[in-house]
């Protein structure tokens, strides 16, 4: 018993993984030195978490204020500091710089950035921490920027279609291809799809839409004669909103419909939205149904379970064989376990995947190694009760880790 228990922790700790999600700022985008305060100052994971606990308001979230100094940077921490992300965070920042300290403080926080100053000199370093200290096989950049492309699959949006009636929204797409063109539908689906060509020439694995942080997720069956309409509006006037949501129904369908001629899946973010004003019924994955019924062919990948709507999005991926569930931003542990434990009693392991969804390697170093550790644990647990073997856990862990985003995002080592 207890060697196949190894053995199932060492397949564990030891696939490849693919991360599905994130959104890692470039190496040479840091000012050097690179120390804790940039980690933490640069964590949109914690910037959220310190928005929402009052450590940063409204206006100084939105603005990217810095904690500059110790006592500033602590008393944010303070807030965060039970906090499931956090406690992963510090627990990754030990293991990866080989420090040792119960909780931080002003003298363990300076002996990480020593540590991070020095590691940061290298332009390796990403290499360093995502291929050999995290084990990542691919990770999937939410962006077209300019990054490394050896360590990063680039993720393309095209969200700018799906809300060009919202005021400035549609501006990056009239720069880029002219007023003319883009004020009829015809030539604004024209753009799309010259946009979407474009994207995969680029090497683009998948499209990222993010659409619930500005509308809903419920697309409405719209044809030309109407959508032509509301564009025809929009143009007009930026604030009517329900021609808005009109055009972005029709855009929203072709951009699915694109998806599946082109064999690439739509990532969708479902749950509340990133920040602090949005509605979170936006989010609902439910409101999603029409648009997955109307589009078969469509690879349709929930991202972060759905947040409060854990069992909506696992209702749709056991409903259509073209859902697939992601795992990407769940930033827990004991919680991440219990999604993922009921998940996997009725929704087939072969349609759920992970990601990190963060903007430091150490983030994705630290979120990785307790994703594998939640998984040995829930897996050892499943095999002690005698629900499945051993063999059955370590296929359903390279699965999840990796076989299952290389096979629906079409991915090469
Ligand atoms: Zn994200």
């Amino acid at each position: 018993m207890a060697s196949s228990s190894s053995r199932l922790k060492d397949t564990i700790f030891s696939t490849q993984i693919v991360d599905c999600h994130t959104h890692i700022i470039p190496w040479n985008d840091l000012p050097q030195p690179v120390t804790g305060y940039t980690l933490f100052n640069r964590s949109g994971c914690l910037r959220g978490i310190w928005a929402i606990a009052g450590a940063l308001s409204r206006q100084e979230f939105r603005q990217f204020k810095q904690f500059p100094d110790w006592p500033s940077l602590s008393a944010a921490l303070e807030q965060v500091k039970a906090v499931a992300y956090y406690r992963i965070l510090l627990s990754g920042l030990k293991s990866l710089y080989m420090l040792d300290f119960e909780e931080l403080d002003e003298i363990s926080l300076e002996a990480l950035g020593k540590k991070m100053a020095d590691a940061y000199k290298s332009p390796h370093w990403y290499s360093t921490v995502l291929k050999e200290k995290a084990g990542f096989d691919i990770t999937c950049q939410d962006s077209r920027g300019e990054f490394d492309r050896s360590l990063f699959t680039p993720v393309t949006r095209m969200d700018g279609y799906a809300l060009f009636g919202k005021r400035g929204w549609g501006d990056a797409i009239i720069a880029k291809h002219g007023g003319d063109r883009t004020s009829s539908l015809e030539g604004l689906v024209g753009c799309l799809g010259q946009d979407f060509h474009e994207a995969l020439k680029d090497g683009a694995a998948a499209v990222k839409s993010n659409l619930c942080w500005g509308r809903t997720l419920s697309f409405d069956l719209v044809g030309t004669a109407a959508a032509a309409d509301a564009l025809a509006v929009c143009n007009s006037d930026e604030n009517d909103e329900k021609s808005a949501k009109v055009l972005g129904d029709y855009m929203m369908n072709e951009i699915a419909k694109l998806c599946a001629a082109h064999d690439i899946p739509l990532q969708i973010h479902t749950g509340p939205a990133g920040g602090t004003d949005h509605m979170v019924e936006f989010g609902n994955p439910l409101n999603l149904n029409p648009l997955i019924l109307r589009n078969p062919e469509t690879k349709f990948i929930l991202f972060h379970a759905g947040g409060p709507f854990v069992r909506e999005s696992a209702a749709l991926a056991t409903q259509f064989p073209n859902v697939f569930l992601d795992l990407c931003g769940v930033l827990g542990r004991d919680s991440l376990r219990r999604i993922l434990d009921d998940w996997l009693e009725f929704v087939p392991h072969t349609k759920i995947m992970w990601g990190t969804d963060v903007n430091m390697v150490e983030e994705a170093y630290a979120i990785s190694r307790s994703f594998r550790e939640v998984l040995f644990e829930l897996l050892e647990a499943r095999v002690k009760s005698g629900y499945i073997s051993y063999s059955v856990a370590e296929d359903v862990a390279k699965a999840i880790l990796a076989g299952n985003a290389k096979r629906v995002l079409r991915l090469e080592s």
